[in-house]
């Protein structure tokens, strides 16, 4: 090789690896979000996101189950860095299938309480937080259900109860969650024969989500219905008369006040494994946790705030009866963990 071609080799290369650092650069001010969070209302938080940090979200919306398949198909060349999955069962799940990466951060540590994280990494830091939480709770038809005969998630499966339960399907994140949690309460055998009076006592079989539980007892169809708070809260604060109509035919009720407190589930990030973008990754979940964010959790999409120190300010939620009231305190990923099982008896006691 001659002298001048091999300067042109070289040139070249270094060329290639100038061009590589711009791109680098050039994607330092973006951020790949994948997320699960169906909620209108987030806008404002990617936007505030934007204003505050000059960093442009390319966001990729798809549900729980979505946004994990991609990930696998995609594996190293996935461009995601930032990842928001809308319930725990999920989240654990995700982490299992080693598509997150830990993420040590004092503000995340210092914000997110301890059981509404993932379990210690390998390594050290969290390969997950919990950002918002949401309780599932009992609605009831007021003149048919006395409130004392559904004050706990044990009641719903009490023989006196025939009949009268409406409930989305069994398999579904929110209800694993919730049976998972129940499963740690009670020990496998007792929540497999609550499930299993569960199946008994439905006023039909399994269909639709949670709003059309809601709606099913204010036609009269249901006397009882499992709901994500949100879900009552949104058609609370719905500007369509008939949504608050339904509303105001159905009672609240907070389950388990005199036992472990009611079921709550989360909503939360991570950071994907393969991050192009890690350091604004970070910043994300960390500014997901500032007051304003976590305001914005509370007030647009109807959700508690995980943060320590920021106060619920919505009328919605706190009519309801969820200004202060008892939450469990399980950690929220063994709730994910017991999902294996937990399908394991829905199949066993045809829950479909
Ligand atoms: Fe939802």
């Amino acid at each position: 090789m001659s002298f001048t071609m091999r300067f042109t080799v070289i040139a070249a290369a270094i060329g290639a690896t100038l061009g590589f650092c711009g791109l680098a650069q050039a994607q330092s001010n973006e951020l790949n979000l994948y997320s699960a969070r169906h909620y209108p209302t987030d806008e404002a938080l990617y936007s505030g996101f934007t204003q505050a940090t000059g960093i442009k979200i390319n966001r990729v919306d798809a549900d729980d189950a979505g946004i994990l398949a991609r990930l696998k198909a995609e594996g190293t060349a996935s461009p995601a860095d930032v990842i928001l999955l809308v319930d725990a069962a999920r989240l654990w799940r995700a982490d299992v299938d080693g598509l997150f990466q830990p993420v040590r951060s004092k503000v995340l540590e210092d914000a997110v309480p301890a059981h509404l994280r993932s379990k210690v990494a390998d390594g050290g830091g969290f390969s997950w937080y919990g950002l918002s939480t949401r309780a599932r709770i009992v609605v009831y038809d007021k003149v048919k259900v006395n409130k004392t005969d559904v004050d706990t998630y044990e009641k719903l499966a009490d023989p006196q109860n025939k009949g009268k339960l409406c409930i989305r399907s069994g398999s579904h994140p929110y209800n694993l969650s919730l049976f998972g949690a129940m499963t740690e309460h009670l020990g496998a055998e007792k929540a497999q024969a609550w499930l299993q009076g569960l199946v008994a006592n439905m006023a039909r079989p399994p269909k639709g989500g949670d709003t059309d539980q809601i709606k099913g007892v204010a036609s009269g169809e249901c006397g009882i219905a499992v709901t994500n708070s949100y879900y009552m809260a949104r058609l609370m604060r719905s500007t369509n008369p008939a949504d608050r109509a339904i509303a105001e035919k159905v009672g609240v009720v907070f389950p388990n006040q005199s036992s472990w407190g009611t079921h709550m589930n989360v909503a939360g990030g991570a950071v994907a494994r393969h991050a192009k973008n890690r350091d604004n990754a970070v910043k994300f979940l960390e500014y997901l946790v500032s007051p304003a964010a976590q305001n914005h959790f509370a007030n647009g999409n109807n959700e508690w705030p995980v943060a320590k120190g920021v106060k619920l300010d919505n009328p919605a939620l706190r009519a309801m009866g969820g200004a202060d009231f008892k939450s469990e305190l399980l950690p929220i990923s063994v709730v994910g963990m017991n999902q294996v099982k937990v399908q394991q008896m829905l199949d066993r006691v045809d829950f479909k």
